[in-house]
């Protein structure tokens, strides 16, 4: 069974076709300036060379065609007819309270995604014309949304309602969301898998730490609380966003910089964080060889950057009464390990020790704890397109 996974954005769209039964890719590709001069497909076929096809794509629905003529296609293709995708998955943003699990897209469920577009301005309407999209080509086959919140819905009211008037959450739906739900589950599930244990009896901690980062502390199977909140904006000071800060900031920020309100949302996603604070890169590998030449900017933005996660890795322990496991994955997560060290460092008061040795590895599933822990730590690549890909076969098959 082939299944389509597709992640759209305003103007970029990627997509893996899975072929589910044995988790192999078949074929993925990242399509980009759609609606923008110079549109473009980069398709690669499993076995097969890259293929790089260029294009007018003034809108999602030619993307789409082009896309499927790419896995169709003679020399470079993987499929010969449109019946042999038969489920398309769609990576969704923002589910808000509608969604507490993946679903079989329906009039409905498009009528609910776009009362959530304006919790999620940026995101939901792409996700939507992605959908849109397949939907008019592939009318007779299965979609299915998969929400990047749906996980986090399982969050009890003490760790999702904000401090605001009850009427906030009421009447404008301001609570806590979380986001990265797809990926933390699957490695929380993964994790539970690896080390053959029911994941109902765990308590784990999933540090996902990438361009985006957050973590979530996962009792039971379930998301009880989770770093980021109304918007992917808060919690980890990450690449570019700033992570938690006093709301005051806000409107001293607009009057000492002269920002407005929109340059000042701006600010705080694209140009604050380690980005921000070293004024070297948002990229971890950048910071390293800054922080080596001595760049002192850039060795504060690593320590402040692990600082705030072993304070959230702490308090989550705390939420959930003791912890079990730590996980790590994404971009920093699977491919720092001194990141990860310094993350662990200074947990040893609740049971977490790495194993430095160990710990020295790049995207692999192991265990990274030294004997001594009793605080399980592992490097968990995540895989949020398989994670699409599993969830729309559990609905259609
Ligand atoms: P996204 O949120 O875009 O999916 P990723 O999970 O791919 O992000 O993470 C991207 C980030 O991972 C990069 O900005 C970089 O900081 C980090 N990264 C990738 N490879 C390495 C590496 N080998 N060492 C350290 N950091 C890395």
């Amino acid at each position: 069974m082939n299944i389509l996974v597709i992640n759209a954005g305003s103007s970029s769209l990627k997509y893996q076709l899975i072929e589910i039964v044995n988790n192999k890719i078949v074929a993925k590709g990242t399509i980009e300036r759609i609606g923008i001069e110079g549109s473009n497909l980069v398709h690669k076929p499993e076995g097969k060379d890259l293929v790089r096809i260029e294009q007018p794509m003034p809108d999602h629905k030619v993307a789409i065609k082009v896309m499927i003529a790419a896995l169709m296609d003679k020399e470079h293709g993987v499929i010969s007819s449109m019946d042999e995708i038969n489920a398309v998955g769609h990576r969704v943003v923002h589910g808000a309270e509608y969604f507490s699990g993946s679903v079989i897209i329906t009039d409905e469920v498009i009528a609910a995604l776009e009362e959530c577009s304006e919790l999620a301005p940026l995101h939901n309407p792409a996700n939507l014309m992605g959908i849109q999209a397949c939907i008019s080509i592939m009318p007779n086959v299965p979609m299915v949304g998969v929400f990047d919140t749906a996980f986090h819905q399982t969050m009890p009211k003490r760790a999702y309602l904000y401090g605001l008037s009850y009427e906030a959450y009421q009447e404008y739906r301001i609570r806590r969301y979380g986001f990265h739900g797809t990926s933390h589950k699957y490695i929380a599930t993964r994790y539970a898998e690896l080390i053959g244990k029911d994941i109902k009896n765990l308590k784990i901690i999933t540090c996902h730490l990438g361009n985006g980062s957050s973590i979530t502390a996962v009792d039971g199977g379930k998301s009880i609380d989770t770093t980021m909140g109304f918007t992917p904006l808060e919690g980890l000071v990450m690449g570019t966003r700033s992570g938690d800060i006093d709301p005051a900031i806000v409107p001293y920020l607009m009057d000492k910089m002269g920002m407005d309100l929109e340059q000042t949302i701006q600010y705080l996603n694209k140009e604050c964080g380690v980005y921000g604070i070293s004024g070297v890169s948002s990229d971890f590998r950048d910071l390293w060889v800054a922080s080596i030449q001595g760049n002192e900017r850039a060795t504060t933005a690593l320590e402040v950057f692990c600082y705030r996660i072993r304070k959230f890795i702490g308090g989550y322990a705390a939420a959930m009464g003791g912890v079990d496991a730590i996980l790590f994955t994404a971009g920093i997560g699977e491919n720092d390990p001194k990141i990860r060290e310094m993350c662990i460092e200074g947990l040893e008061f609740i049971g977490a020790r790495i194993d430095k040795e160990i710990n020295d590895v790049k995207g692999k599933e192991l265990r990274i704890s030294a004997p001594d822990s009793t605080v399980d730590i592992w490097c968990v690549p995540t895989n949020e397109e398989l994670a699409i890909a599993r969830e729309t076969y559990l609905l259609c098959k």
